[in-house]
This record gives C-alpha cells, sequence and structure tokens, in this order.
C-alpha cells in the first residue's frame, strides 16, 4: 500500500472508531467529578473535550483533583472503560 492509501486508510479507521462514541462524558466524569475540559453541547445532551487534541497530559477535575487523561484504547486494554461506554459493546 503507498502512503497515501495507508493514510487515508489509517484516517477513516480513526473515523470510524471515534464514531462509536455516544459523548456520554462518563469517562471523563460527567456522573461525579468531571475534568474542566469537559463541556456540554448547546443541545445539552451531549458532552465534549474543549482540549480534545491537547488532551493526553495531567488534567484537573472541577474539584481540583489532578489525573492523566489517557485513550479509549488505554482503557480497552487496561479493562478500565466505564458500565455504560459504547467501546464495551464494539
Ligand atoms: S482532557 Fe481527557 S478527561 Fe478531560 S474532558 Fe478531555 S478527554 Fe475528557
Ligand atoms: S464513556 Fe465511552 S461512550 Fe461515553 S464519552 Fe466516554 S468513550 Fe464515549
Amino acid at each position: 500500500m503507498d502512503s497515501e492509501k495507508y493514510k487515508k486508510c489509517a484516517s477513516e479507521q480513526e473515523e470510524k472508531f471515534e464514531s462509536i462514541c455516544l459523548r456520554c462524558g462518563e469517562c471523563c466524569g460527567a456522573l461525579d467529578d468531571v475534568c474542566v475540559n469537559l463541556v456540554k453541547t448547546k443541545t445539552g445532551n451531549r458532552w465534549f473535550c474543549k482540549e480534545y487534541n491537547d488532551r493526553f497530559k495531567l488534567q484537573k477535575t472541577v474539584s481540583g483533583k489532578s489525573f492523566r487523561c489517557v485513550s479509549i484504547r488505554e482503557h480497552i486494554l487496561n479493562d478500565t472503560l466505564r458500565p455504560n461506554c459504547a467501546y464495551r459493546a464494539s
């Protein structure tokens, strides 16, 4: 596979993987001590990360606790997905 085809294929796979997320916000603490970067969409029924492209570093919750944001792949590998996470069924 040439480099352009590989990039296109990788980008499509990434998009497909990201589209599984329901944006419930549970993995970012929406049900308890939420990450300061998590904000609600205008309709108010979904969440998004305002630092998504720069998220993998130390972050804080609204109560001031520090934590390191990790990828969903890392949650899958470590079996730490939230009970209702859409990636459990995928
Ligand atoms: S930084 Fe990480 S934990 Fe915080 S809202 Fe973004 S994705 Fe969620
Ligand atoms: S818990 Fe799963 S479905 Fe919900 S926002 Fe996090 S990754 Fe997406």
